[in-house]
């Protein structure tokens, strides 16, 4: 299987080699050349499969420059229920990504029992483990640089701590996180985790990892890469626990099944569209915003208004704080016929920050046959469905899980089940959680006392030259 470029410019690549990058060389994203397709009897007979069989079955279709014996050794290594069992007690943590019942035709799917307690960490953690195991075949090591204002920093961390031939210089907002996420990042004591607390915002912090990008000389001589969330085989990863999930709410053949999805970057929706392109019956695919509704505003008007950094709103589901969406280009692609002279043209728009309409085209018209949707949820609704799930469904929601609920109840449909991906635990968003009900989360064992352990950062200016000269100084370590 061969990765081409969204902007068709850059040679086709094996899996290997687009792994350890971000972006093709014509500044488009990797997409599989065609996608694997699952259907009938083939599909049926992946029904029983657990976790790691079904992860398997898949990624192997779509990676097959790995030995099929070293990639299960990946896999089995990266789905055990020890990594995946940092949820709610009563979660049946074998499953890995376990399914709960709300009410007939109504689930959640838990993605976030990993060690940050957020759904990253269900392609972070193979991330990992096919970084070590491609450096290590190459014979290279590399220094990832990254900006986070939470969920990502700490799922790249937990996912290559102790890794052999990987270092992490995460930059994160010195005040901006919670309390939880800076004891989960600043505690490890790794020695190849780096923690930089830049005295600034987060869009400092990735103006910083943006400018060090720009200086080719300087990534070459110290070998910097990233994790972020364009990255392919993060995407390919979450293809799986679509397919999870559909099996455990169908009983058979062809049954329509709808998802509703938390959305920022489009990391996650984007792995159901793949999904459904490899032959999955979902019927809908619901894409969930917050406030900050680039997304939505898309799939109801058929304009793409990517916003400016001082436009993007601080919210109560921070991780759907975007301006634009890094992963819709994929989409994007697939909708205009996978044509990448037409993506090249819509992204040299967003690139000049201005805003692109597909209706004249006709293009926006296509949209239905891709099963999308969308809604946005506000403040005020993101309380009043953690409350109504509460009491309703004795299930305590985080605030980005919510903004799903709501969004995906005003799509649901009779006689079609609804899967509602859950992104985060409530733990992790502590304040809001008692805004809405009054108590705290609870929090999962090991982790209830997080914030006394002993931190260990580095305070910096908001200065790309500060950290480089930090980077060069811990790259050969
Ligand atoms: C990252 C994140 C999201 C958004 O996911 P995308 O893949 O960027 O769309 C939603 N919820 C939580 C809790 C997250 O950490």
């Amino acid at each position: 299987m061969n990765y081409l470029s969204t902007r068709g410019q850059s040679p086709k690549l094996p899996f290997l080699q687009i792994l350890l990058g971000g972006l093709a060389p014509d500044g488009g994203l990797y997409l599989p050349e065609r996608y694997p397709q699952f259907s009938g009897a083939e599909l049926e007979f992946m029904r029983d499969m657990d976790y790691r069989q079904l992860a398997f079955t898949l990624l192997s279709r779509l990676i097959d420059d790995i030995e099929p014996d070293d990639l299960r050794a990946l896999i089995d290594q990266t789905y055990t229920t020890q990594t995946y069992s940092h949820g709610r007690s009563d979660s049946d943590f074998s499953q890995i990504t376990p399914l709960r019942r709300l009410e007939d035709g109504l689930f959640l799917l838990e993605l976030s029992n990993g060690p940050t307690l957020a759904f990253k960490d269900m392609a972070m953690q193979l991330l990992g483990n096919l970084f070590e195991y491609a450096l290590e075949q190459a014979g290279q090591d590399i220094n990832i640089l990254g900006a986070t204002s939470g969920d990502t920093g700490s799922a790249a961390e937990y996912a290559m701590r102790g890794k052999h031939k990987v270092r992490v210089f995460m930059l994160s907002p010195l005040h901006g996180m919670t309390r939880f996420q800076q004891a989960q990042m600043y505690s490890l004591t790794d020695a190849n985790i780096h923690n930089i607390a830049i005295r600034g915002v987060f869009d400092d912090c990735q103006d910083i990892v943006k400018s060090v990008s720009g200086d080719l000389a300087y990534k070459a001589k110290y070998r910097i890469g990233a994790v972020n969330s364009i990255n392919w085989a993060r995407v390919a990863a979450q293809v799986v626990y679509y397919f999870k999930a559909y099996f455990a709410v169908t009983s058979g053949e062809g049954q329509p099944v709808d998802f509703s999805v938390p959305s920022g970057n489009f990391g996650n929706v984007c792995a159901g569209h793949i999904a459904r392109m490899m032959g999955l019956p979902i019927r809908k695919l619901i894409v969930a915003t917050n406030e900050n509704d680039v997304l939505d505003e898309f799939f109801r008007t058929g304009v793409y208004r990517p916003r400016k950094s001082a436009e993007t709103l601080h919210t109560s589901s921070p991780s759907m704080d975007i301006s634009k969406a890094s992963n819709f280009e994929r989409f994007i692609f697939d909708l205009v016929g996978r044509d990448g002279a037409v993506v090249s043209e819509l992204w040299r728009a967003v690139e000049n920050g201005e805003s692109f309409d597909l209706n004249a085209s006709g293009q926006f018209g296509r949209v239905p046959e891709f099963g999308f949707v969308s809604g946005s949820s506000s403040h005020a609704d993101r309380l009043a469905t953690i409350r109504m799930a509460w009491e309703k469904y004795a299930t305590m929601l985080d605030t980005h899980t919510a903004d799903g609920l709501k969004v995906g109840l005003e799509h649901r449909e009779v006689g079609v089940p609804l899967v509602c991906l859950e992104t985060a635990l409530p733990a992790k968003f502590e304040d809001t959680i008692v805004e809405a009900l009054g108590r705290k989360p609870e929090r999962p064992p090991g982790l209830a006392n997080i914030e006394a352990l002993p931190q260990r950062f580095e305070v910096m200016d908001a200065d790309a030259a500060t950290v480089m000269a930090y980077v060069a100084k811990y790259a050969d370590d």
